[in-house]
């Protein structure tokens, strides 16, 4: 919060505009657009809405299924159970930790069928309309090829791009590769509006609809009228002019995102059998999150949480959590769990000292010397 986040935010108050319009909610969206090079984007009340609103705009609905990687934020999940629809999950690949392009080939080839120009699943017969590719931790999933799979097979795309702003794929931003994409700017993230979250797209009549559903359908300026069931998913403007501040300073923190982990990759690299996420030469990440994989996950995380320097182990895998155990998980040897087994996220937020870093570096270190 360095740059004019309290200016922003004190004009919204002090005007009275805090709400759910505003000349900030339109400078945001025009910024995100610019930034990720689509025509248009529309502002959320959060990545998880966006993501839903994306899902009801694909016309998904209870009797289909969509296609998710295995390893993701919960989010990615919940949006799909709350169309009604069912998840098929893929597994991972162990070097870059995106959904593994080989097993989802395979799924798609073998196990699903065109009918009138849409894919079946065909043991269960029902419709399979969305892929939705994250892009885990700000790498990028090869989109060459998903794209080529999503055409061949009648798929929709919908990014879940919400942890790659600022990532690009053979110098294209996410987001803008297919249907829609979407972004998330939860405290966690490169950038933060305290809650909220972005749609882009190309389609100029999505973007409206997506504007429509979002504001609880409201078809008269003047009248309570509404034409469908809509939602209450707005981003505020005083959330948004946060959002406007941060952007101005996103060059910059996508910068410091790269002197950490090109700083904690000079330094542990090579100690023990420490290990980074593979990013192939197309792909420029934001390099959002670091995150190192090693058998010694669980004395690296002590180490570092015992020593206040906070860390956190991968997303447990979706197919383990409850809810989604009787959902269908294409895997090969459950590499999903290798990785969530060996992963851990270290201390990378942007204001992060070169001294802390070092102290970091340190301490990791040092698990593996004795
Ligand atoms: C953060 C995140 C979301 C959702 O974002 P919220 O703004 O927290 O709702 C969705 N998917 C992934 C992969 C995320 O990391």
């Amino acid at each position: 919060m360095g740059g004019n986040e309290l200016k922003y935010v004190t004009e919204c108050i002090e005007t009275g505009w805090v709400s759910s319009v505003g000349s900030y909610v339109d400078k945001f969206e025009q910024m995100s657009a610019e930034f990720a090079g689509t025509p248009y984007a529309v502002a959320t009340s959060s990545g998880t809405t966006a993501l839903h609103i994306c899902l009801v705009l694909a016309g998904v609905t209870h009797d289909d299924m969509v296609i998710a990687p295995n390893i993701t934020f919960i989010a990615t999940l919940n949006s799909i159970k709350y169309t009604g629809a069912s998840p098929i999950l893929i597994d991972t690949d162990e070097k870059n930790w995106q959904m593994d392009l080989n097993l989802l080939e395979h799924f798609l080839k073998e196990e699903t069928e065109q009918q009138n120009g849409a894919c079946y699943h065909k043991k269960s017969g029902r419709r399979i309309p969305v892929l939705m590719p994250v892009h885990v931790l700000g790498n990028v999933v090869d989109m060459d090829r998903l794209m080529a799979l999503a055409q061949q097979h009648n798929l929709v795309v919908i990014e879940d791009s919400t942890e790659s702003l600022g990532s690009y794929y053979k110098g294209k931003h996410t987001g803008g590769f297919g249907l829609m994409g979407t972004f998330s700017y939860n405290g966690n993230k490169i950038i933060t509006t305290g809650g909220g979250g972005m749609i882009v797209t190309h389609d100029a009549a999505l973007a409206k609809k997506a504007k429509h559903l979002t504001t609880q359908a409201k078809s008269d300026p003047f009248e309570y009228m509404h034409d469908e069931i809509g939602y209450n998913y707005r981003l505020v403007n005083v959330a948004a002019a946060m959002g406007v501040a941060q952007m101005e300073q996103l060059p910059g923190f996508i910068n410091r995102k790269k002197e950490i982990i090109g700083f904690y990759k000079k330094e542990l690299e090579g100690v023990g059998d420490i290990s980074f996420q593979e990013v192939s030469e197309e792909v420029n990440p934001n390099w959002w999150l670091p995150t190192i994989m090693t058998t010694k996950q669980k004395e690296v995380l002590k180490v570092l949480n015992d020593n206040k320097m906070q860390s956190r182990p991968f997303w447990v895998p979706m197919n383990q959590l409850p809810m989604f155990k009787d959902d269908i998980y294409i895997q090969n040897n459950d590499r999903s769990d290798f990785v969530y087994r060996h992963c851990l996220s270290i201390p990378c937020s942007t204001n992060i000292t070169d001294a802390e870093l070092q102290g970091v570096a340190g301490k990791i270190k040092s698990v593996f010397q004795s």
